[in-house]
This record gives structure tokens, sequence and C-alpha cells, in this order.
């Protein structure tokens, strides 16, 4: 048999990952010489052998995979016979324009874990355990490609022993860039006071615990960035760090050691016991228990809990059950209200010292800071809320050549996308655009994934909203730089993310219901209540929930109560006295309210799907003035009981969908006193039955059946389900997001298609 030589090239995550001893056992297995090495567009491969051993080589390539491997192409060529003498793994090559994806980082895996249990182990009880399988990735990378000294781990130098299992192919820490142990790796820490360390090592984790224990409340450096810890079960403690973060209502989420400790609180599905286990090990929520013993502080008028598993060798060492432990923990973002998470230990030490009684840090540094991302479960199928940790920078791959673009996403629940080849890199979640911290988070984020990715954007999408931070940037951008600039429709954008991660071509006519709170619309008004027509290039609005005057702005947001009146003042009704939100204000305030409507001073007008939640709210008394976002609609979800069929009238009349009908009877309803969680019931019927009606003239219209649904009411499970089961059982495809957030999380990838296809029907 001769022998015969080959080029091979492997495109997709195949660094950090155990990608190159994998080839190189598979390599020796069919006796090949040759070389493995990281590119930076990916994996390069020579090899020389009989041709036979070299087909079988590459086409086990893809069957054995490491697990946390992802291929998108294998190209191989024949080349000039080479003479190797044996099969090496040799240094990087990295070229300007090349790039590759990067992996997320990854929850510790079971072989680490159990390592880190095993008194045997030289890692025994290691806080920093990590392999070629799991660990941290995108927080420690500075630059591609991904080797140990463009990582933050550049400052520790490897002990003989981790050298030796670096540089050994046979190892399961072969190149594997974190790699440390206890001789030669970062180290754990507490401090009682700030600067003065009270303990190291395993007296600091233990010391920590009885912080924990005796119901104080920890900060800790974790993977991402640092967290506000404490004892879950424990309502003073759960109330004392509510007092002291200044967040009266916004849910915590919690972290548990097992699976079996989150049964306890909540009911596991298979769906969502596997996201849980698996490498992004994200929050996931899920249905309370009533025999839970989680404090009712930690998610106020909810019925689900948030819920992850350790995702960390530092995280299952301080949670580790013991009998005086607490069983769960409230894990909470290390930072105030809603500025970014804090990365640095000496900037937590100075912004949290009146919330935390005690820190334990690592001086492992993190480069990118990043949430923990958030999903729920429709249909046994995982749904994504916060898209951040172990998700990015994981591009969303799409299915045809895209230009080099930036899409640069919204004001709240920021994200900005970067576009080349088939990728679509969707950011981590970067938060609320309206502080100064978010804003530099935001334009150092892009850097990094412009440098990180090699991308050049030839154009830049934005939101039509004048005064959001990201279009300001944009519009520095295009003007110095004449990098043309596309405007988008906020519900535009969400329809784009929609039908593209749905797999639907650019130009495929669709319809989205865009339900959402605000987006700047085409006339100025703000918009939320939208039933879209169209695909990446353009859309009509089809219906809108008739206009209602928003008075003041924000605050009529805070204040559903301001909302409730002034919805009922444009839709003709009195104002009595026995009105739920009639209690919650003053007649000075009452009279202000109704002279500002009639004078029209500072009343934009709203179709917002988001704010007709909060008036039903408001008008059943459950929620007057809110403490965070959609709290109101979130509590109206939480009352009501899926049990129930029955649903309001309502109106079409031209593109207008009127809601007089369905108020009139909520009202009466109130009147009679219905139980309050039968007329929430009613009301979310009401909606679904409004997706279809809409749906369906559009298709009597269009033949359109493919329906996008949208927007941060979708967020609403009892909603979302009853909408879907609904459209399917009237033959609609009911389209809803998998892998970017309904909410406006998704809204800079759907600016990307946009700008993309725009751009490129520009260019050709
Ligand atoms: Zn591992
Ligand atoms: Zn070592
Ligand atoms: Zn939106």
């Amino acid at each position: 048999m001769p022998f015969v030589s080959y080029h091979i090239h492997i495109n997709g995550i195949v660094q950090g990952v155990g990608f190159r001893p994998f080839i190189y056992n598979l390599a020796l297995d069919q006796n090949l010489k040759g070389w493995v090495r990281n590119s930076a567009s990916g994996v390069d491969i020579e090899v020389s052998g009989s041709s036979d051993k070299i087909k079988k080589f590459i086409s086990e390539i893809p069957i054995s995979a490491p697990p946390l491997a992802q291929i998108d192409s294998i190209l191989s060529e024949k080349i000039e016979d080479c003479s190797f003498s044996d099969f090496k793994i040799i240094t990087s090559k990295d070229k300007a324009t090349d790039f590759i994806p990067v992996s997320p980082d990854v929850a510790t895996c079971s072989q680490c874990k159990a390592e880190l249990f095993n008194p045997q182990d030289r890692r025994y009880r290691y806080p920093f355990i990590n392999c070629t399988n799991c660990g941290p990735r995108f927080t420690i990378i500075r630059d591609i490609p991904y080797d140990r000294p463009k990582t933050t781990m550049s400052g520790f130098i490897m002990c003989a022993d981790c050298q030796e299992e670096y540089e050994n192919p046979l190892d399961r820490r072969f190149h594997a860039q974190p790699v440390a142990c206890p001789v030669c790796g970062p180290q754990v820490w507490l401090e009682l006071k700030p600067g003065e360390v009270a303990a190291e090592k395993e007296d600091a984790i233990q010391i920590a615990r009885q912080v924990l224990a005796e119901g104080k409340i920890l900060a800790i450096k974790g993977l991402g960035g640092f967290h506000l810890a404490c004892d879950a079960t424990n309502p003073t403690a759960v109330a004392r760090l509510r007092g002291r973060k200044r967040r009266p209502a916004k849910p915590f989420a919690l972290m548990a050691f097992d699976i079996a400790e989150v049964q306890n609180h909540v009911f596991t599905s298979e769906a969502s016991e596997d996201l849980l286990k698996s490498p992004p090990a994200p929050i996931v929520l899920m249905p309370k228990k009533g025999s839970s013993n989680i404090a009712e502080e930690v998610a106020p008028g909810q019925s689900r809990l948030g819920f992850m598993l350790p995702y960390t060798p530092l995280h299952l060492l301080l949670l580790e059950p013991a009998n005086d432990f607490p069983t769960a923990l409230v894990m909470t973002s290390g930072n105030l209200s809603e500025e970014p998470i804090i990365r640095e230990n000496q900037v937590a030490k100075d912004r949290l010292s009146r919330i935390a009684d005690a820190y334990l840090l690592h001086d492992r540094p993190i480069h990118m800071r990043i949430d923990d991302s958030v999903f729920t479960i429709i249909n046994e199928t995982p749904y994504p809320i916060r898209r951040a940790r172990g998700f990015a920078p994981n591009p969303i791959r799409v299915a045809q050549d895209l230009p080099q673009v930036l899409a640069v996403g919204p004001q709240m629940k920021n994200t900005f996308c970067l576009t080349r080849e088939k990728y679509a890199f969707l950011s981590h979640y970067i938060g609320e655009m309206e502080n100064w911290e978010t804003y530099q988070d935001f334009q150092k984020a892009i850097q990094h994934y412009q440098s990180l990715f090699r991308i050049r954007p030839r154009a830049i999408g934005y939101d039509l909203h004048p005064d959001y931070l990201s279009t300001k940037y944009a519009l520095e951008k295009i003007q110095p730089d004449h990098i043309p600039g596309y405007p988008i429709q906020h519900h535009h954008a969400h329809l784009a993310a929609g039908m593209i991660e749905n797999g639907l071509k650019p130009e495929t006519q669709v319809a989205g219901l865009i339900f959402d709170g605000t987006g700047y619309g085409l006339d100025g008004a703000i918009w939320g209540g939208e039933v879209l027509i169209g695909n990446c290039f353009d859309f009509k609005r089809a219906f809108h929930l008739k206009y209602v005057p928003l008075p003041g702005g924000d605050l009529a947001i805070l204040k559903p109560a301001r909302m409730a009146l002034s919805t009922l003042w444009a839709y003709g009704f009195e104002w009595t006295e026995d009105l739920a939100p009639f209690k919650y204000m003053s007649d000075i305030e009452i009279n202000a309210l109704k002279n500002q409507l009639v004078k029209q001073i500072n009343t934009p007008m709203t179709s917002s799907m988001g704010r007709l939640f909060d008036v039903v709210a408001s008008l059943l008394d459950l929620r007057q003035a809110i403490t965070y976002e959609a709290q109101a609609a979130i509590e109206l979800e939480a009352l009501a009981d899926g049990n129930e069929l029955g649903y309001y009238p309502w109106d079409i009349s031209g593109d207008e969908i009127n809601v007089k009908t369905t108020i009139k009877e909520i009202l009466s309803d109130i009147a009679i006193k219905i139980d309050k969680s039968i007329i929430s019931t009613r009301f979310h019927n009401t909606i679904a039955q409004v997706s279809l009606a809409v749906s369906e003239r559009i298709r009597q219209g269009t033949g359109i059946d493919q329906i996008v649904l949208s927007g941060g009411v979708w967020q609403n499970q009892l909603l979302l389900e009853k909408t879907i089961s609904l459209l399917e059982q009237n033959n609609f495809q009911a389209l809803i997001h998998k892998q970017t957030p309904p909410n406006d999380g998704c809204v800079a990838f759907g600016q990307a298609m946009i700008t993309s296809y725009r751009y490129l029907r520009e260019v050709e």
C-alpha cells in the first residue's frame, strides 16, 4: 500500500475542547504520522500514511469528536508526500484575518467533580480543578488563538506535575489551557473586612460557609463576575439582602447542590433536568412546590423559582451538603441596581461594602464579565430568557453567507451582534444601557468581539429611537468611517430574529405577533402590540392595539394605576371611586392626571401590549406600582388558573385591535366579585384568541400561515402555551424563539439580519 499525505482543515468550535489530543490519539490509532495545530481559523492537520487509514481517520473525526466540539466543516486535500517521523502537536499559527469561534465557559465535568471529592486525588478540594472538557473559557480569553499566554492564566507558571499532564497526549488535561493545581494555580481567600485576609484556601471556604449558615451575606468571585449569596431558606437573610441591595421584589436566582435538592423546591421535567445538568448550566425557571421551604422573599408573587446547579468547583465546595448548612443559596448578581456585574476584587470591595458581610475572593482574573443565563421550558423545549454564560460567544449559525456587519441592539436588555460568513455572533447580555458603566462595558465588549472574531463591520444596524445610547454609538461610527447605517424599527427586528432562527429564508413573508413593552414606532408613537407582515427586507403593520396615552412616559410604566386610569379615559369609561387604581392615588394626583390627559401634556401614545397587562393587573387590585420590569404582568400570570376556558370579547376595526368590550366585561366581572384568578385567566385567553383572530385575517388576505411570536410579553408562559396550542389547532405554524430570547435580547440579532440582507441587496 503506497503512502500518501493529506492536509486537513477543520472549522468550528475546535479549540479549548480537547480537540488536538483527540486528533493525536486518532492519528496514533491509524498509525498515521504528521502534526496537528490550532490556527486562528480552526485546526490544521497534516498526515501521511496509507490512504485507507487516512480515509478512516477523516471519517472518524465527526463521529467521535469530544463532547464540546462543534464541527462546521472538514476540508481535506492531497498534498505532496511528506516524510514525518511521528505525530506531533505543534505550535499555533495566527493569521491576521482568520478567525475561529471561541468556546463558552463550561460547567465542571463529572470526572473533575469526582476528583474534587476524592481524598486520594492531588486536586482534592481544589476550587479551580478543570480539564479539556470543562472550566473557564470565554471569561479568561484575552485574544485568540486560544493558548495559555493569551488567557488570564498567563500569570500562573505550571508546576512539574501539571506540565506533565499538559504535555501528555493520553491525559485528560493534555493542552487544557486553564490547567492548575493547589501547588501552582489560583487560590481563594476570605476577607471579613475589606483588605484584611481572614482565612485562606480550605479554611476560607469553611468560614465562608459559616458566614452563610449564620444568615449573613457573602460576596463570591465566580466565573463571569461576583455573586451575592445568602441562605435562601432564611427569610431574615433574604430580606436583609433585599434591603441592602435596594431591590424590593425582583426575583433572586437560586443554587442548590444537585437535582435531588432542586426537586425539594420545584417540579422538574426531563427537559429542565437536562438543561440544569448541561455544560452551560443556566438558571432554569420551574414551577414552585407548595412544600418548598425557600423564603417567600426570594421571589415574591411568583409561581416559579429559578435554580441553577453549581457550575464551578468553588460552588461545589461551597454548597457541599451538611447538617448545619443551607440547602439552597440565593445567588444574585454582584452589582448595584442595574449596573454591570462586578468582576474585579477591589471594585467588589469598594462597591459592595454596604451589602456584603464577607468576601470570598480569588486571584484568577476575569477578562470578560458575563451574567448567568436564564431559561424556561416551553413544551419540553428550552426557551431562552437571558442568553449569557455558557452560550455566548457561540455564534448562531445561518444558512447563507453574511457580510461583516455590526448591529448595536436596543436600550434595554442590550446585546449586540456581529456577523461574518455563516455566523452571527450575538453578544452575551450586556444589560440596561441607561448608565455610564453599562455603556462603557458595551463599547469594550464590541471591541473584544471584533478582535476575537476578526470582524470589521461594513455596515451598522441600529434602532430608530434617536435617544438610545446604542443608536448614538452607531451614528458616531457611521459618520467618521463612512460605513452605511441602517435604522431599523424595533419590532421589525423582533420579527427578523424570530424567522431566521427558525431557519426561514430572509425573503419569506411571515406574520409576526410582536407583543412587547416599548419600541419606537415609524410614526413616533410607542409601539408594542403589533401584528406585522414582512421579511428581512421590509414589513408592514397589519394590525395594532388601539393607541392610548402613556401619561408621563416612564412614570406610567412604573405606576400601572396611572396607566389603568389613562386607558379607561381613552376608551371612554368613567373614573369611579370603586376602581382599584383610584384608591392608590390622591385627589391631587387624580386631578393632575385628568388635566394632563385632557391637555395632552407629556402623553405619548402607545399601542403596548405590556401596558395592557399592567392595566388589568391594576384593575384587579394586584399591583399599582412596580419596582422591576413587567412585575405587574408577571404577578397577573402567577395568579391565573390555567383551567378556565372563558374569554372576553374584543373588536377589530380597520387595523386597530379595540379592547373596549374586553375592559367593560372585566369591570363587570370585578363588580360581581368573580374570582381574580378566573378573570386573569379569561384575560390571558382573550389575548390568545386575539392572536388567532388576527392570524386568521392575515391568512385570508395573504395565505401566510407562519406566525412569529416575539416580544417580551411572550415570556408569559401561560399566554405563550395557550396561543401556540390555538394556532396549531388551526393549522398555523407558531414560530417561537429557540436560540435568542423573545424579549429585547433578540433585537440585535434581528437588526443584524436585516442589515446584512439589505446591505447585500444594495451592493450586489
Ligand atoms: Zn473536567
Ligand atoms: Zn500544578
Ligand atoms: Zn422589544
